[in-house]
């Protein structure tokens, strides 16, 4: 199967053609086509050799996944379901508010961190998605919007555990954040981790990328998290706690804690409480994210008493907490709530 250069980064065009005995700049060329003109065959790069454009054409493809399904809630969220070359699927969901369009990207086909409030954890691991197929879902995303609309947001909690699949989401991050390419801002691409921290360490150090974290945290205590997300049993919560409170954040940056709220689990005053302790010292901000009901999970939504009694011990503490609005729940596009229907459902 020949490589999508829609997931080459700039690096590795640049060693392509230095391989190929081509002119440097070339890679240059080839980005502001693909992802500045949104062209999609060699024959339209005009700027380019012949000669290079035939062995461009020899040795790669030009593939963006294909529109499955897609379904536009009543709020305006759109869910659409991306397929790539072998007919594995991802959802992914676009949300609207006011001129802020913000997608929720996946990583990987299902998730192996067997999250027990989560519906894709029910898939168990597919397979990981390459540098091509995550930037193709941001590229399909832009084409649902249209060109007088700008998809500026980006925010890595769609299905997989994004550091699961590190190398990919790399590439896919220098892709996106690319200048003279897509562009997006790295304050503007949120990564979020079920907390694997080797890995969040690993990324602060990366030279070539940055993005904003955000920790499915959802457990106060090493063992009420451990019960929701077994991912602890080796990733301790002390540990990750220690680790956010030494990285070095930008002025103005702060890492983004979810915490679901699950009816007699997580949404008791004491919880709060210790949120607030255990989150001490570290430039934090919580979003608090009401579960939504699935017969496939044993779990039920809190009250919107319970809910706004929450926020209110945070915010009465000083924590900046804000409750993540429920949206595109009649098509199934809420948090947690992304499982293909059409694929085969594996185990861990
Ligand atoms: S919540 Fe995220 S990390 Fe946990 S199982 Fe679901 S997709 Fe994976």
């Amino acid at each position: 199967v020949k490589p999508n250069l829609l997931g080459q980064t700039e690096d590795q065009l640049r060693q392509w053609l230095s391989v190929h005995k081509k002119p440097g700049f070339a890679a240059q060329q080839i980005i502001d086509w693909l992802y500045v003109k949104g062209c999609r065959s060699f024959e339209e790069m005009s700027n380019l050799s012949k000669a290079l454009r035939s062995e461009l054409a020899a040795q790669f493809t030009i593939d963006l996944p294909s529109l499955a399904l897609s379904q536009t809630s009543r709020d305006g969220t759109v869910k659409f379901l991306c397929e790539f070359g072998d007919g594995k699927q991802v959802e992914s969901v676009l949300l609207t508010h006011e001129d802020h369009h913000t997608l929720c990207v996946s990583t990987q086909v299902g998730c192996a961190m067997g999250c027990k409030f989560c519906r894709t954890a029910t898939m168990g691991l597919v397979r990981h998605l390459d540098a091509s197929e995550i930037v193709g879902q941001v590229l399909l995303a832009q084409q649902i919007l249209g060109p007088d609309k700008r998809l500026r947001n980006l925010v890595f909690m769609g299905m997989g555990e994004p550091f699961h699949n590190y190398d990919n989401l790399i590439r896919s991050l220098e892709i996106l954040l690319n200048p003279k390419g897509l562009d997006y801002s790295w304050r503007r691409i949120t990564v979020s981790t079920s907390g694997l921290t080797e890995a969040i360490v690993r990324f602060w150090e990366e030279t070539s990328v940055k993005a904003m974290l955000a920790i499915s945290l959802n457990g106060v205590t090493q063992e009420a998290r451990q019960l929701l997300m077994p991912v602890t049993k080796k990733n301790h919560l002390e540990d990750l706690i220690e680790t956010c409170r030494q990285l070095p954040l930008e002025k103005r940056q702060r890492i983004t804690f979810e915490y679901i709220l699950l009816a007699d689990v997580t949404d008791d005053a004491k919880s709060a409480k210790q949120l607030v302790a255990l989150l001490n010292g570290i430039k934090a901000k919580v979003n608090l994210i009401p579960f939504n009901p699935d017969p496939a999970l044993p779990f039920k939504a809190p009250s919107a008493e319970k809910v706004r009694e929450f926020q209110n011990i945070l915010t009465g503490r000083g924590l900046l907490a804000t409750v993540r609005k429920s949206r595109g729940q009649d098509v199934g596009a809420a948090c947690g709530q992304l499982a293909s229907e059409n694929q085969t459902v594996t185990s861990n």
